[in-house]
């Protein structure tokens, strides 16, 4: 889950973490509010969307009048921005995030991540801010400095001086710059995120460090030991399909091709889409019914794919163990008849009460074609798809 700057500032100033307030603006009216709250320029308007790149994307505005500052919120809110992140269509700004500006003579990079393989937190950290990481880590990967994190210990002090004294940063600062790095990881560790991102992380005039970005993605799985933060969820960032299919215990994620799969287990769904590509096509999303789906949410899972319009043909692909087969096909025939199927269907099916589902099926007046292997299954749905 990830959350909005804004939401991540509030949680790091829980935390200690130097971040600068603000005032969250929907409606241009409530700049005046911010204007109370926040008397004295220059400000920043920072658009409030789940995407990085905003600054460069015209996102992120400096406004030195009041004047100013109601005309660059009034530019942001409404407008569609299109980062590197947020995929061509843009994203829609609904919220801005109004702070005083603050000023600063460097900028730095900080994050912490999960490092699988190591399989404990890791702090990346590079003197070279204010150029997006991966940029760095493809151009000058020599410049990210990374410390490994004891996953119960958590960031030793010496470790985070260290890391202090190698980014170059004021040696008469490094008390708050270890507590900084100290807090960064213990925050990571607290609220079980998969990511936290300081870019930049800046250092003021008095060489005092600041967080003057902040993000912020909670790992889902860890979200029931994390309640109190389950409202920072925004429905308007996230894909509507994947949000109804979280609803029905589906695991559905939204991908760009036009073959709607519906699957039983992440291994299969995966192989799945591997063999639309294969023969040249390109799923719609990726579906796992689960291993004990019944009629019902497999009637679910074909509505949800149904509404997304670039679909053009869809494949059913179903191993039963666990499920059994007749459950998937009566939850077909259902979901056919109750959103009217008009779309080619490619059937392939294997496994417990195999002959039952296609007595069913071939009993039923959906049109369907039957694949007898994965590869047929595929090749057939890509053809249908074109
Ligand atoms: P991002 O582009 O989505 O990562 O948004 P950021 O919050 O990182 O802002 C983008 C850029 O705007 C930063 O890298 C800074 O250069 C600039 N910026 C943001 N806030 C301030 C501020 O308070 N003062 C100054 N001088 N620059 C700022
Ligand atoms: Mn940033």
């Amino acid at each position: 889950m990830k959350v909005h700057e804004y939401q991540a500032k509030e949680i790091f100033a829980k935390y200690g973490l130097p971040v600068t307030p603000g005032k969250v603006v929907k409606h241009l009216s409530e700049v005046e509010d911010a204007l109370q709250q926040f008397p004295n320029g220059p400000w920043v308007v920072k658009a409030q969307i789940h995407a990085g790149g905003r600054g460069k994307a015209g996102g992120v505005k400096l406004a030195k009048s009041e004047g100013e500052l109601r005309q660059k919120a009034s530019d942001i809110l409404g407008m569609t921005l299109v980062s590197p992140q947020t995929g061509p269509q843009g994203k829609l700004v609904k919220k801005v995030f109004i702070t005083p500006a603050v000023d600063y003579k460097k900028e730095l990079y900080a994050s912490v991540v999960l490092d699988r393989q190591r399989r404990c937190p890791v702090i990346l950290a590079s003197a070279e801010g204010g150029t997006e990481i991966e940029e760095l880590a493809a151009t000058k990967p020599q410049a990210i400095q990374k410390v490994y994190v004891h996953p119960l210990e958590g960031l030793h002090a010496y470790q985070a001086r260290q890391l202090h004294v190698s980014l170059g940063l004021p040696q008469d600062k490094i008390n708050q710059g270890a507590a900084l790095f100290q807090k960064l990881v213990r925050l990571f560790m607290d609220l079980d995120l998969s990511l936290l991102e300081v870019n930049p992380l800046v250092v003021l005039d008095n060489g005092d460090l600041h967080c003057l970005d902040a993000k912020v993605a909670f790992e889902d799985n860890g979200l029931a030991r994390h309640k109190d933060y389950v409202p920072l969820r925004d429905p308007d960032e996230e894909d509507a399909r994947e949000l109804q299919a979280a609803e029905h215990g589906l695991s559905y994620i939204s991908l760009d091709g036009n073959i709607g799969c519906l699957v039983n287990g992440a291994g299969l769904a995966m192989a799945t889409a591997d063999a639309i590509q294969h023969f040249g096509g390109s799923p719609a999303n990726f579906l796992d019914v689960g291993g004990s789906a019944t009629a019902r949410a497999v009637t679910q899972a074909f509505k949800i794919i149904l509404s997304d319009a670039r679909v053009r043909a869809i494949l059913v692909n179903i191993f039963g163990g666990i499920m059994k087969f007749d459950v998937i096909a009566q939850g077909i025939i259902d979901a056919a008849k109750e959103v009217g199927l008009a779309l080619p269907l490619v059937v392939r099916l294997e496994g417990t009460n195999v002959e039952k589902g296609r007595e069913l099926l071939s009993k039923s007046d959906l049109k369907y074609r039957f694949a007898s292997s994965m590869d047929e299954a595929a090749k057939t749905a890509v053809e249908a798809a074109k």
